[in-house]
């Protein structure tokens, strides 16, 4: 049994108005058993909801995170939450370079690193996505690019503490598709990113640090994937919008 508490995140992506969300999260408190005991439980809401979630979490053992960060503090950015923002109204985790960010707002591998890095810097905890797209896994790209996302991604950076620090594996062709990495594929792919991982930051650390599987997670595969000795749990995209099926992922996923 590895030491690291499991992780299940919930990213909501643009659902869920004020009163979705505290309906949402109202039904996953009271049907959660030991919620957060045994198991870190994140929620991801959109921006206009997440001080509504605040104050309904409350009490609870769900953790807030925001689905994108500003590396600057503050100043002329249009449209961009920083950091300190995100501190302020609640949330303790951040996830930065999911693949539809990438996709379709122009993130790079070096906007990637100076969020991480401005994550860093406010006490914000990473959680740092890196996956494939199907034709670079048909083409047998998939460990160079993972590799060259983290390296990348983390460039001159450095976490003290590896409770401080997230990793997802999030194959492209598996988001909101339906389509799943078989359990062998989603390992491979952890091991080879905790191993990558390690040149960088060391052994120790690499060892210590959460990995999360993203990808089409439901309950109904969620001990296959999150079994697998190096995934650490879920990044939940469409199943996180139903209490059910997200304590269905916690409870298969982890056991608790
Ligand atoms: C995600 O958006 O991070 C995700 C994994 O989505 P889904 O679970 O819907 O595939």
């Amino acid at each position: 049994m590895s030491e690291r508490k499991p992780i299940v995140a919930g990213n909501w992506k643009m659902h869920n108005d004020r009163n979705e969300t505290r309906t949402l999260i109202r039904q996953i408190i009271q049907n959660g058993k030991n919620l957060g005991q045994n198991c870190e439980v994140i929620i991801a809401p959109p921006f206009t909801s997440i001080a509504c979630a605040a104050k309904e979490i409350e009490n609870s053992a769900i953790k807030l995170g925001g689905q994108n960060i500003f590396w600057e503090d503050k100043g002329a950015f249009t449209g961009e939450i920083s950091g300190p923002m995100l501190k302020e109204i609640g949330c303790t985790h951040v996830i930065i370079g999911h693949s539809e960010r990438r996709q379709y707002f122009g993130e790079t591998d070096e906007t990637v690193n100076k969020k991480i890095g401005s994550a860093i810097k406010h006490g914000l905890i990473p959680i740092f996505c890196m996956g494939e797209t199907l034709i670079e896994r048909e083409t047998g790209q998939t460990f160079e690019v993972l590799k060259s996302q983290l390296v990348k991604g983390l460039k001159s950076l450095k976490v003290q503490n590896p409770v401080d620090f997230v990793m997802a594996y999030e194959p492209v062709w598996a988001i909101g598709t339906g389509k799943t990495a078989s359990p062998e594929q989603a390992q491979e792919a952890h091991a080879f990113l905790r191993r990558e991982l390690a040149l960088l930051w060391g052994d120790k650390f690499a060892a210590e640090t959460r990995i999360l599987y993203g990808g089409s997670v439901k309950p109904g595969n969620a001990k296959d994937l999150i079994g697998q000795t190096d995934i650490d749990g879920g990044l939940i995209g469409g199943a996180s919008l139903n209490a059910e099926d997200f304590l269905g992922i916690i409870e298969q996923g982890t056991g608790f």
